[in-house]
Protein backbone atom coordinates (compact mmCIF):
# COMPACT_ATOMS: atom_id res chain seq x y z
CA UNK A 1 0.00 0.00 0.00
CA UNK A 2 1.36 3.72 -1.10
CA UNK A 3 0.10 6.08 1.59
CA UNK A 4 -0.10 9.43 0.85
CA UNK A 5 -3.18 10.91 2.75
CA UNK A 6 -0.95 12.13 5.80
CA UNK A 7 -2.73 15.11 6.40
CA UNK A 8 -5.86 12.61 7.40
CA UNK A 9 -3.39 10.88 10.08
CA UNK A 10 0.57 9.48 10.26
CA UNK A 11 1.96 6.38 10.48
CA UNK A 12 3.46 6.74 14.12
CA UNK A 13 7.13 5.89 14.39
CA UNK A 14 8.89 2.98 15.63
CA UNK A 15 10.20 4.76 18.57
CA UNK A 16 6.43 6.21 19.58
CA UNK A 17 5.43 2.68 19.61
CA UNK A 18 8.72 1.58 21.27
CA UNK A 19 7.24 4.83 24.06
CA UNK A 20 3.77 3.38 24.43
CA UNK A 21 4.16 0.30 25.29
CA UNK A 22 5.87 -0.03 28.77
CA UNK A 23 1.97 1.80 29.99
CA UNK A 24 0.20 -0.56 28.90
CA UNK A 25 2.32 -3.78 29.65
CA UNK A 26 4.09 -3.10 33.37
CA UNK A 27 3.24 0.15 33.92
CA UNK A 28 -0.23 0.69 33.62
CA UNK A 29 -0.56 2.39 37.08
CA UNK A 30 -3.13 5.99 37.92
CA UNK A 31 -1.08 8.56 36.88
CA UNK A 32 -3.56 10.84 39.30
CA UNK A 33 -2.47 8.61 42.29
CA UNK A 34 -0.56 9.62 45.18
CA UNK A 35 1.82 6.49 44.40
CA UNK A 36 2.35 7.51 40.90
CA UNK A 37 6.18 9.30 41.78
CA UNK A 38 6.91 5.48 42.64
CA UNK A 39 5.00 3.61 40.02
CA UNK A 40 6.10 6.19 37.35
CA UNK A 41 2.77 6.44 35.70
CA UNK A 42 3.30 10.36 36.52
CA UNK A 43 6.35 10.38 33.88
CA UNK A 44 4.21 10.57 30.45
CA UNK A 45 2.27 13.40 30.96
CA UNK A 46 5.03 15.21 32.44
CA UNK A 47 7.03 14.54 29.49
CA UNK A 48 4.42 15.26 27.01
CA UNK A 49 4.27 18.64 28.40
CA UNK A 50 7.68 19.59 28.56
CA UNK A 51 8.07 18.30 24.98
CA UNK A 52 5.21 20.13 23.62
CA UNK A 53 6.52 23.38 25.84
CA UNK A 54 10.09 22.77 23.89
CA UNK A 55 8.31 22.15 20.53
CA UNK A 56 6.17 25.42 20.36
CA UNK A 57 8.88 27.41 22.56
CA UNK A 58 5.71 27.62 25.44
CA UNK A 59 6.36 29.68 28.41
CA UNK A 60 6.12 26.80 30.53
CA UNK A 61 5.11 23.09 30.26
CA UNK A 62 1.92 24.05 32.50
CA UNK A 63 0.66 25.71 29.76
CA UNK A 64 -0.69 22.22 28.14
CA UNK A 65 -4.21 20.61 28.86
CA UNK A 66 -4.51 17.27 27.31
CA UNK A 67 -7.33 16.31 25.64
CA UNK A 68 -8.57 13.62 22.68
CA UNK A 69 -7.54 15.70 20.19
CA UNK A 70 -8.06 18.78 18.18
CA UNK A 71 -11.17 18.35 17.49
CA UNK A 72 -12.48 18.09 21.34
CA UNK A 73 -9.94 21.06 21.79
CA UNK A 74 -11.45 23.28 19.20
CA UNK A 75 -15.00 22.33 20.61
CA UNK A 76 -13.87 23.27 24.31
CA UNK A 77 -12.32 26.48 23.09
CA UNK A 78 -16.18 27.63 21.88
CA UNK A 79 -17.72 26.27 24.88
CA UNK A 80 -15.79 27.46 27.34
CA UNK A 81 -16.49 30.72 25.30
CA UNK A 82 -20.06 30.61 25.41
CA UNK A 83 -20.23 29.35 29.01
CA UNK A 84 -21.38 32.54 31.49
CA UNK A 85 -22.16 34.81 28.08
CA UNK A 86 -25.23 35.47 26.53
CA UNK A 87 -23.82 37.65 23.94
CA UNK A 88 -20.84 38.55 21.57
CA UNK A 89 -18.88 38.82 18.43
CA UNK A 90 -16.79 36.12 17.17
CA UNK A 91 -14.58 35.68 13.88
CA UNK A 92 -14.25 32.51 11.84
CA UNK A 93 -12.52 32.12 8.47
CA UNK A 94 -14.32 30.33 5.57
CA UNK A 95 -11.84 27.64 5.42
CA UNK A 96 -11.78 26.29 9.52
CA UNK A 97 -12.26 22.49 9.87
CA UNK A 98 -15.80 21.47 10.94
CA UNK A 99 -14.47 21.13 14.65
CA UNK A 100 -13.97 24.73 14.02
CA UNK A 101 -17.01 26.24 12.07
CA UNK A 102 -19.40 23.67 13.63
CA UNK A 103 -18.90 25.11 17.49
CA UNK A 104 -19.04 28.61 15.78
CA UNK A 105 -22.47 27.75 14.17
CA UNK A 106 -24.31 26.79 16.93
CA UNK A 107 -22.91 29.61 18.90
CA UNK A 108 -24.76 31.25 16.07
CA UNK A 109 -27.53 29.39 16.79
CA UNK A 110 -27.44 30.58 20.04
CA UNK A 111 -27.63 34.33 19.49
CA UNK A 112 -23.90 35.08 19.42
CA UNK A 113 -22.52 36.98 16.56
CA UNK A 114 -20.66 34.81 14.49
CA UNK A 115 -18.57 36.94 11.09
CA UNK A 116 -17.12 34.78 8.52
CA UNK A 117 -14.07 35.99 7.16
CA UNK A 118 -13.41 35.87 4.06
CA UNK A 119 -10.14 34.31 2.19
CA UNK A 120 -8.95 35.30 -1.35
CA UNK A 121 -8.17 33.12 -4.60
CA UNK A 122 -5.18 31.52 -2.86
CA UNK A 123 -6.34 30.34 0.07
CA UNK A 124 -5.43 32.86 2.49
CA UNK A 125 -7.36 35.12 4.97
CA UNK A 126 -8.11 38.26 3.75
CA UNK A 127 -6.52 40.75 6.01
CA UNK A 128 -8.31 43.83 4.83
CA UNK A 129 -11.84 41.93 5.54
CA UNK A 130 -10.58 40.91 8.93
CA UNK A 131 -9.44 44.39 10.00
CA UNK A 132 -12.93 45.66 8.61
CA UNK A 133 -14.32 42.56 10.87
CA UNK A 134 -12.70 43.11 13.92
CA UNK A 135 -14.76 46.03 15.84
CA UNK A 136 -14.16 46.92 19.54
CA UNK A 137 -16.55 44.47 20.87
CA UNK A 138 -14.83 41.08 18.88
CA UNK A 139 -14.54 38.79 21.17
CA UNK A 140 -12.91 35.78 20.21
CA UNK A 141 -11.00 35.37 16.68
CA UNK A 142 -10.92 31.66 15.64
CA UNK A 143 -8.15 31.65 12.35
CA UNK A 144 -6.84 28.06 11.40
CA UNK A 145 -2.96 28.47 11.44
CA UNK A 146 -2.42 26.17 8.19
CA UNK A 147 -5.41 24.49 6.11
CA UNK A 148 -5.84 20.39 5.58
CA UNK A 149 -6.82 20.78 2.19
CA UNK A 150 -4.19 23.44 0.39
CA UNK A 151 -1.91 23.47 2.82
CA UNK A 152 -2.07 26.89 3.06
CA UNK A 153 -0.11 29.00 6.00
CA UNK A 154 -2.27 31.67 7.56
CA UNK A 155 -0.29 34.72 8.33
CA UNK A 156 -0.97 34.21 12.30
CA UNK A 157 1.52 36.01 13.67
CA UNK A 158 0.52 39.09 11.11
CA UNK A 159 -3.37 38.28 12.29
CA UNK A 160 -1.97 38.25 16.18
CA UNK A 161 -0.92 41.66 15.83
CA UNK A 162 -3.72 42.87 13.87
CA UNK A 163 -6.02 41.61 16.61
CA UNK A 164 -3.98 43.25 19.38
CA UNK A 165 -3.68 46.38 17.53
CA UNK A 166 -7.47 46.57 16.82
CA UNK A 167 -9.24 44.19 19.35
CA UNK A 168 -6.40 43.84 22.61
CA UNK A 169 -9.22 42.11 24.59
CA UNK A 170 -10.31 39.39 22.28
CA UNK A 171 -8.68 36.29 22.72
CA UNK A 172 -7.00 34.56 19.81
CA UNK A 173 -7.54 30.89 18.93
CA UNK A 174 -5.51 28.94 16.23
CA UNK A 175 -6.45 25.24 15.87
CA UNK A 176 -2.56 24.59 14.61
CA UNK A 177 -3.31 20.85 14.01
CA UNK A 178 -1.99 20.68 10.44
CA UNK A 179 0.75 23.18 11.40
CA UNK A 180 2.17 21.42 15.04
CA UNK A 181 5.14 19.25 14.17
CA UNK A 182 5.69 20.33 10.56
CA UNK A 183 6.37 24.19 10.28
CA UNK A 184 8.29 26.53 13.09
CA UNK A 185 5.58 27.61 16.00
CA UNK A 186 7.13 29.98 18.50
CA UNK A 187 4.71 31.26 21.10
CA UNK A 188 6.89 33.76 22.71
CA UNK A 189 8.32 34.86 19.50
CA UNK A 190 6.09 35.36 16.15
CA UNK A 191 2.85 33.74 17.73
CA UNK A 192 3.14 35.37 21.04
CA UNK A 193 -0.51 36.81 20.63
CA UNK A 194 -1.60 33.85 20.60
CA UNK A 195 -3.76 33.26 23.46
CA UNK A 196 -5.15 29.32 22.60
CA UNK A 197 -3.99 26.73 19.84
CA UNK A 198 -5.26 23.22 19.17
CA UNK A 199 -3.01 20.44 18.27
CA UNK A 200 -3.37 16.89 17.79
CA UNK A 201 -0.50 14.13 18.10
CA UNK A 202 -1.52 11.43 15.36
CA UNK A 203 -0.88 14.61 12.83
CA UNK A 204 2.91 14.44 13.37
CA UNK A 205 3.44 10.82 13.80
CA UNK A 206 2.34 10.65 17.18
CA UNK A 207 -0.96 8.22 18.30
CA UNK A 208 -4.19 9.02 17.92
CA UNK A 209 -6.57 10.12 20.38
CA UNK A 210 -4.18 12.23 21.95
CA UNK A 211 -4.06 16.23 21.76
CA UNK A 212 -4.57 18.96 23.44
CA UNK A 213 -4.97 22.82 23.87
CA UNK A 214 -2.01 25.40 24.66
CA UNK A 215 -3.53 28.07 26.93
CA UNK A 216 -1.33 31.61 27.23
CA UNK A 217 -0.31 31.68 31.20
CA UNK A 218 -2.79 33.94 32.97
CA UNK A 219 -6.10 33.05 30.59
CA UNK A 220 -8.86 31.15 32.51
CA UNK A 221 -10.57 28.36 30.27
CA UNK A 222 -13.55 26.93 31.79
CA UNK A 223 -13.42 23.79 33.02
CA UNK A 224 -14.76 20.90 29.89
CA UNK A 225 -14.78 17.76 32.19
CA UNK A 226 -15.65 17.86 36.16
CA UNK A 227 -14.70 14.80 38.04
CA UNK A 228 -11.68 13.71 39.70
CA UNK A 229 -9.87 16.99 39.10
CA UNK A 230 -7.46 15.83 36.20
CA UNK A 231 -5.34 17.69 33.89
CA UNK A 232 -5.33 21.10 36.81
CA UNK A 233 -9.28 20.41 37.39
CA UNK A 234 -10.10 21.50 33.57
CA UNK A 235 -10.80 17.79 31.86
CA UNK A 236 -11.30 15.30 34.20
CA UNK A 237 -10.68 11.69 33.21
CA UNK A 238 -7.62 9.04 34.06
CA UNK A 239 -4.68 9.89 32.33
CA UNK A 240 -4.13 8.32 29.21
CA UNK A 241 -0.17 7.10 29.35
CA UNK A 242 0.26 5.48 26.92
CA UNK A 243 -1.07 7.78 24.27
CA UNK A 244 0.65 10.71 26.46
CA UNK A 245 4.06 8.41 26.09
CA UNK A 246 3.67 8.32 22.60
CA UNK A 247 2.78 11.92 22.16
CA UNK A 248 5.92 12.62 23.93
CA UNK A 249 7.99 11.19 21.88
CA UNK A 250 6.34 12.26 18.90
CA UNK A 251 6.76 15.62 19.66
CA UNK A 252 10.89 15.08 20.70
CA UNK A 253 11.18 14.11 17.22
CA UNK A 254 9.06 15.82 15.47
CA UNK A 255 11.42 18.84 14.60
CA UNK A 256 12.30 20.27 11.23
CA UNK A 257 9.32 17.42 9.95
CA UNK A 258 8.99 19.46 7.13
CA UNK A 259 12.24 19.50 5.52
CA UNK A 260 13.42 21.40 2.71
CA UNK A 261 13.84 17.81 0.78
CA UNK A 262 10.05 17.41 1.58
CA UNK A 263 9.59 20.75 -0.40
CA UNK A 264 11.33 19.85 -3.27
CA UNK A 265 9.21 16.25 -3.39
CA UNK A 266 6.46 18.09 -3.62
CA UNK A 267 7.63 20.75 -6.02
CA UNK A 268 9.26 18.02 -8.45
CA UNK A 269 6.10 15.86 -8.45
CA UNK A 270 3.67 18.93 -8.76
CA UNK A 271 6.14 20.11 -12.16
CA UNK A 272 5.75 16.34 -13.25
CA UNK A 273 2.10 16.58 -12.96
CA UNK A 274 1.84 19.46 -14.49
CA UNK A 275 3.49 18.16 -17.56
CA UNK A 276 1.43 14.97 -17.71
CA UNK A 277 -1.69 16.67 -17.43
CA UNK A 278 -1.19 20.40 -18.73
CA UNK A 279 -4.77 21.39 -17.74
CA UNK A 280 -3.90 20.08 -14.38
CA UNK A 281 -4.92 23.20 -11.40
CA UNK A 282 -2.37 23.31 -9.02
CA UNK A 283 -3.97 25.21 -6.07
CA UNK A 284 -1.98 27.82 -3.68
CA UNK A 285 0.97 27.06 -5.62
CA UNK A 286 2.04 30.76 -5.07
CA UNK A 287 1.90 31.39 -1.19
CA UNK A 288 3.15 29.48 1.41
CA UNK A 289 2.09 26.28 2.01
CA UNK A 290 2.80 23.29 4.10
CA UNK A 291 5.86 21.25 1.99
CA UNK A 292 3.68 18.40 2.87
CA UNK A 293 0.72 19.33 0.96
CA UNK A 294 -0.54 19.10 -2.98
CA UNK A 295 -3.76 20.03 -3.90
CA UNK A 296 -4.51 19.58 -7.20
CA UNK A 297 -7.46 19.22 -9.54
CA UNK A 298 -7.76 17.58 -12.70
CA UNK A 299 -11.06 18.90 -14.85
CA UNK A 300 -13.13 16.50 -15.89
CA UNK A 301 -11.98 13.77 -13.32
CA UNK A 302 -14.67 13.36 -9.95
CA UNK A 303 -12.25 13.56 -7.14
CA UNK A 304 -13.83 11.26 -5.10
CA UNK A 305 -13.67 8.76 -8.21
CA UNK A 306 -10.23 9.33 -8.08
CA UNK A 307 -9.75 8.49 -4.76
CA UNK A 308 -11.40 5.14 -5.15
CA UNK A 309 -9.94 4.26 -8.30
CA UNK A 310 -6.33 5.15 -6.95
CA UNK A 311 -7.43 3.03 -4.09
CA UNK A 312 -8.46 -0.05 -5.92
CA UNK A 313 -4.77 0.12 -7.29
CA UNK A 314 -3.26 0.53 -3.84
CA UNK A 315 -2.84 4.55 -3.58
CA UNK A 316 -4.28 6.17 -1.16
CA UNK A 317 -4.65 10.08 -1.45
CA UNK A 318 -7.29 11.94 0.06
CA UNK A 319 -10.22 14.56 -1.65
CA UNK A 320 -9.88 18.37 -0.29
CA UNK A 321 -12.28 17.35 2.32
CA UNK A 322 -10.75 14.31 3.49
CA UNK A 323 -11.70 14.76 7.62
CA UNK A 324 -15.80 14.95 6.43
CA UNK A 325 -17.29 11.12 6.15
CA UNK A 326 -20.32 11.33 3.95
CA UNK A 327 -21.76 13.02 1.05
CA UNK A 328 -19.70 14.05 -2.27
CA UNK A 329 -19.67 17.41 -1.88
CA UNK A 330 -17.07 19.69 -3.32
CA UNK A 331 -14.27 20.83 -0.94
CA UNK A 332 -15.48 23.43 1.50
CA UNK A 333 -11.98 25.00 0.95
CA UNK A 334 -12.15 25.08 -2.81
CA UNK A 335 -15.23 26.60 -2.28
CA UNK A 336 -14.13 29.43 -0.05
CA UNK A 337 -11.58 30.19 -2.74
CA UNK A 338 -14.28 30.43 -5.42
CA UNK A 339 -12.87 27.68 -7.18
CA UNK A 340 -15.32 27.02 -10.21
CA UNK A 341 -17.75 24.05 -9.35
CA UNK A 342 -16.29 21.91 -11.81
CA UNK A 343 -12.54 22.15 -10.74
CA UNK A 344 -13.39 22.07 -7.20
CA UNK A 345 -15.12 18.52 -7.63
CA UNK A 346 -12.20 17.20 -9.39
CA UNK A 347 -9.90 18.28 -6.39
CA UNK A 348 -7.39 15.75 -4.97
CA UNK A 349 -4.89 15.78 -2.11
CA UNK A 350 -1.68 14.54 -2.01
CA UNK A 351 -0.07 14.99 1.54
CA UNK A 352 3.66 13.28 2.37
CA UNK A 353 5.02 12.32 5.61
CA UNK A 354 8.60 11.94 6.45
CA UNK A 355 8.41 8.01 4.59
CA UNK A 356 7.12 9.35 1.52
CA UNK A 357 9.47 8.96 -2.16
CA UNK A 358 9.55 10.27 -4.74
CA UNK A 359 8.92 6.81 -6.63
CA UNK A 360 5.69 6.42 -4.43
CA UNK A 361 4.81 10.48 -6.09
CA UNK A 362 5.57 8.96 -9.44
CA UNK A 363 3.58 5.89 -9.15
CA UNK A 364 0.16 8.31 -8.90
CA UNK A 365 1.12 10.16 -12.35
CA UNK A 366 1.43 6.41 -14.05
CA UNK A 367 -1.96 5.51 -11.96
CA UNK A 368 -3.30 8.76 -13.12
CA UNK A 369 -2.82 8.78 -16.26
CA UNK A 370 -3.99 4.94 -16.60
CA UNK A 371 -7.37 6.33 -14.77
CA UNK A 372 -7.56 8.82 -17.83
CA UNK A 373 -6.94 6.42 -20.38
CA UNK A 374 -10.30 4.43 -19.01
CA UNK A 375 -12.40 7.24 -19.20
CA UNK A 376 -15.37 7.05 -22.01
CA UNK A 377 -14.61 9.95 -24.02
CA UNK A 378 -16.78 13.16 -23.13
N1 LIG B 1 -8.38 20.67 12.60
C1 LIG B 1 -7.77 20.37 11.44
C2 LIG B 1 -7.22 21.49 10.61
C3 LIG B 1 -7.63 19.05 11.03
O1 LIG B 1 -7.02 18.76 9.88
C4 LIG B 1 -8.16 18.02 11.85
C5 LIG B 1 -8.04 16.57 11.44
N2 LIG B 1 -8.54 16.29 10.20
C6 LIG B 1 -8.79 18.38 13.05
C7 LIG B 1 -8.87 19.71 13.39
C8 LIG B 1 -9.35 17.35 13.97
O2 LIG B 1 -8.35 16.56 14.54
P1 LIG B 1 -8.71 15.23 15.34
O3 LIG B 1 -9.49 14.38 14.39
O4 LIG B 1 -7.41 14.66 15.69
O5 LIG B 1 -9.52 15.62 16.51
Amino acid sequence: MTYLDNNATTQPTARVVEAMLPYLTECYFNASASTATFTGADKPRREAAAAMSKLLNAEEPDCFIFTSGATESNNWVFSSFARGRKAGRVLVSTIEHASVSEPAAELARAGFEVVEVPVDAQGVVRIDALRDALREDTALVSIMAANNETGVLEPIAEIGRLIRELCPAALFHTDATQAVGKILVDLQGDWQDVDLLSFSAHKFHGPKGIGGLYIRPGFEVEPMILGGGQEQGLRSGTTNTPALAGLASAASEARNLNSPAMCSLRDTFEARLQDEFPEAVIHSRGVPRLPSTSCFSLPGMLGEEMVGALAAAGIIVGTGAACSAGAIQSSKTLRAMEVAHEIAVAGLRVSLSRYSTMQELTEIIVQLKAIRQELPPE
